[in-house]
Parts: structure tokens; C-alpha cells; sequence
């Protein structure tokens, strides 16, 4: 395991012997390379344009998960899972692991589950029945027909976890510049709204306003911000889900659903069965949070994202929502208390960025919603290729 054992605090200009390390954007991503620079015994500064942590990594669902990743995904996000325990003992936030279930609703889902269970094996995807699932997720009982456990995800809470974060590596050392902008990055230097900030190695972790900081190299890989409709609900009684929740929507999305042989079949049911839902590009997954159930998501994307939120997406993700839970959950008397919208970079047929447009200028970009999952992962890996050795 990957310690992040508490060390005395040390001042970056204590720092002697270790390289100058300057990390634009505290989000998770930056969160993550600051923690790992900083272990690995070099002088952190972190800069960041807003007064808090604001970004994706307090918007999304806190569901890191694991085995629904393939390839590089897959590689970063066992490394990452490995940091959150450690970092959320450290920091003190809660790492719950408490695995995923799926719920599957029809036969061609539950068979896409089975060919995902031969490949992974059981200590990553446990095949459960229409009973054991209902035992677990407060799901209606009509249409279920089986789901899996997938036990090597994690469950953070989003809100409380990159803010710990932050607040826990300033204690241990690490500079934070709250409220100031990188303007511009170079070979050595940063240059900020308060200031020059010399550095021999740079990490970019804007996420997708990496279009505004370095525009040529966002424009390369076509990158654009995905929208999301989000809601918390308040269940109208205790709400008897203690793990993050898939669907079938989830399967025609995450890669290592995706790559199953049944996985066009589960796409072309969803999309005939609900074309409305499909039009929205939904991924129906919910995880508990405080007494409170995250409910997500549409995705739409473009160069921007206006603030302005369709009513229709909130309608169809309530209608999603009465479909899959049980009726004294989400029925009468269960309250909207939140809506927002989500914002996550998104590029044409990649899951990252990872890219040294200058020399010791390394940028880390997750480019689609999996950050949470593998975001500490990636940043290691860019740590690494910075020549900033474990
Ligand atoms: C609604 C939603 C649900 C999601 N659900 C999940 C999930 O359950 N599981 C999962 O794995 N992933 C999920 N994701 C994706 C995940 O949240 C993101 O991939 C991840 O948070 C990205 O982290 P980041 O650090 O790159 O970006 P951010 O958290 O967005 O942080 C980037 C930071 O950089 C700062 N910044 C930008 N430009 C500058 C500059 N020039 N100077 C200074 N600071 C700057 C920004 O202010 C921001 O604070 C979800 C995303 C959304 C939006």
C-alpha cells in the first residue's frame, strides 16, 4: 500500500533537498500529484482560482469504481483505490469499501454481468439473483432479474473528501495559493494573477479549462465539457442502500461493460425499451450519501457549458428514478432537495491526457467522468514521467 502517513509538518522552504513542484488546480486530480510530490519529499505549491475546492471533484457521485474500468482506466484506478484508503486514513475522511452493486433488468443484462464475471472471477464481479439483489437495493421487485456485487469499489463522499484533502496537506506543508490564476506556463515558471512562481517541473490539472490555459493543446485532442443533470433526493423513509448502484445504462458506458460480448444487445434493448432516456445519453446509477440518495445523470456536450438546465433531463432522471426504486422510497413523500449541473471534460475517443507540451510543463486531464476513480492513479503516473521518482 502507498503511505501517506502523517510527517511533521515541513514548511516548503524547509524543503531543501527536494524539486520545486507547482500544481495548477486543486481538484482531485491536483489534489493527488500534490500529495504524491509532496511524499515524495519535494516543495509543493498549489494554485488555484477559486477561494475552495469547487470543481468536478465535489460535483460527481463519489463512486470509484474500479472493475467497471479497462485498460490504462483499469491500471490507474487499482492505484488510485489504494490511495484513497490510505489518503482517507491519513486526512481523515471516509473511504467507505463497501463494493457496487448492479441491478440487471432483464436477461440480456444478466447475461452481459456473467461474461464480465468469467473474465474478472469472483473476487471482482459475485453474480447475485433476483432475491440477493433486492436483499440489498431497494429496488421494485417487478422487472429484476439479477445484478452483481463488485467489491473492490469505493464509496467518498465528494464534498468532504478533496476539501479534507487540501486542508490536511497545507497542515502537512504544502503551499496553497487560493483565489489566484495561472495566466501562463513554461519551462520553469508559472506565471499567476498575483505573481511569478518559479518551478522545475509543472502540473497542469485544470480539467477542462485547459482549453483557457493552453488552448492549442485542448483544440488537438477536441476537447469540450460533458453537462450533467444531477439531483439529491431525500427517500421518504431510511433508505437500505449502502453501496453505490449500476444499471443497465451503466453497461453500454463503462469500458469493461462495454468491451462484453452482449453489450450491443444491452444498447439496442435500452435504446428501443426507453428512446427517450437514450437521447439523453443517461447513465442511471445513484449512490447513497447522508440519508440522501445522488441521483444522475444525462450527459451533453459542447465547447461550453451555459448554466442553464433543461427541466426535461430532471423529469426523465425522477421517471428513471420511480422505475428502479421501490415505491415507499421514491414515491410519495421522497423531496428533491438539490439540483445542479455537472460539469467534466470530455474528448473524442480518449480517457485521458497526459501530455509535456513544454519541457517540465506536464499536464494530467481525465477526459471523461472517471476521475474520482482514477484520478490519484494519474497523477502518480504523471509524477513519474516528471522524473519526480517514488
Ligand atoms: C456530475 C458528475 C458526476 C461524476 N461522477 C463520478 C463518479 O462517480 N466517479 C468518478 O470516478 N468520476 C466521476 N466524475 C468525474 C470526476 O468528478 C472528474 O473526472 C474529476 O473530479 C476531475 O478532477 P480534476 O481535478 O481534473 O478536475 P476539477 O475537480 O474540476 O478541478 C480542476 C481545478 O482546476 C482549477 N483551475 C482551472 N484552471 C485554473 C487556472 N488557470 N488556475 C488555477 N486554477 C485553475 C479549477 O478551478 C478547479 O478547481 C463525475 C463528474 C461529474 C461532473
Amino acid at each position: 500500500m502507498t503511505g501517506y502517513a502523517p510527517t511533521a509538518p515541513t514548511p516548503a522552504s524547509s524543503r531543501a533537498t527536494g524539486r520545486r513542484v507547482v500544481v495548477v488546480g486543486a481538484g482531485v486530480v491536483g489534489l493527488g500529484a500534490a500529495a504524491e510530490a509532496h511524499r515524495r519529499g519535494h516543495r509543493v505549491t498549489v494554485v488555484e482560482q477559486a477561494s475552495e475546492v469547487v470543481g468536478s471533484s465535489v460535483q460527481n457521485f463519489g463512486h470509484v469504481c474500479v472493475t467497471p474500468q479497462a485498460g490504462v482506466a483499469r491500471g490507474y484506478a487499482l492505484a488510485a483505490r489504494e490511495r484513497w484508503l490510505s489518503l482517507g486514513s491519513a486526512a481523515g475522511f471516509g473511504v467507505v469499501p463497501v463494493g457496487t452493486h448492479v441491478v440487471a433488468r432483464t436477461a440480456t443484462e444478466q447475461r452481459l454481468l456473467g461474461e464480465l464475471a468469467a473474465e474478472r472471477g469472483p473476487d471482482e464481479v459475485r453474480l447475485l439473483d433476483a432475491a440477493e439483489v433486492r436483499a440489498a437495493v431497494p429496488v421494485r421487485p417487478g422487472p429484476v432479474v439479477g445484478g452483481a456485487h463488485l467489491p473492490l469499489d469505493l464509496l467518498v463522499d465528494p464534498r468532504a473528501a478533496a476539501p479534507a484533502l487540501a486542508r490536511w496537506l497545507e497542515a502537512q506543508g504544502v503551499t496553497f495559493r487560493w483565489r489566484t490564476a495561472a495566466r501562463a506556463v513554461a519551462p520553469g515558471r508559472v506565471e499567476t494573477t498575483r505573481g511569478v512562481l518559479e518551478a522545475d517541473v509543472v502540473v497542469v490539472a485544470a480539467h477542462h479549462d485547459l482549453d483557457r490555459l493552453l488552448p492549442e493543446l485542448a483544440e488537438e485532442i477536441g476537447l469540450r465539457r460533458c453537462r450533467l443533470h444531477m439531483l439529491r433526493v431525500a427517500p421518504a423513509r431510511p433508505l437500505g442502500l449502502a453501496t453505490p448502484l449500476l444499471t443497465g445504462w451503466s453497461m453500454v458506458r463503462y469500458a469493461a461493460f462495454a468491451a462484453c460480448s452482449s453489450a450491443p444487445d444491452v444498447a439496442d434493448e435500452l435504446a428501443v425499451a426507453d428512446p427517450g432516456a437514450a437521447a439523453w445519453d443517461v447513465n442511471l446509477m445513484a449512490t447513497p450519501q447522508g440519508g440522501t440518495l445522488i441521483l444522475g445523470d444525462t450527459h451533453g456536450r459542447a465547447t461550453d457549458a451555459p448554466v442553464f438546465q433543461d427541466e426535461e433531463g430532471f423529469d426523465l432522471l425522477l421517471r428513471l428514478g420511480r422505475d428502479l426504486f421501490d415505491d415507499d422510497l421514491f414515491g410519495r413523500g421522497a423531496r428533491v432537495v438539490e439540483r445542479w449541473q455537472g460539469t467534466y471534460a470530455t474528448a473524442p475517443g480518449r480517457e485521458f491526457l497526459v501530455a509535456e507540451p513544454a519541457p517540465g510543463v506536464h499536464v494530467a486531464t481525465v477526459t471523461t467522468g472517471i476521475g474520482m476513480t482514477t484520478g490519484l492513479g494519474l497523477a502518480a503516473d504523471v509524477l513519474d514521467r516528471a522524473g519526480l521518482a517514488a
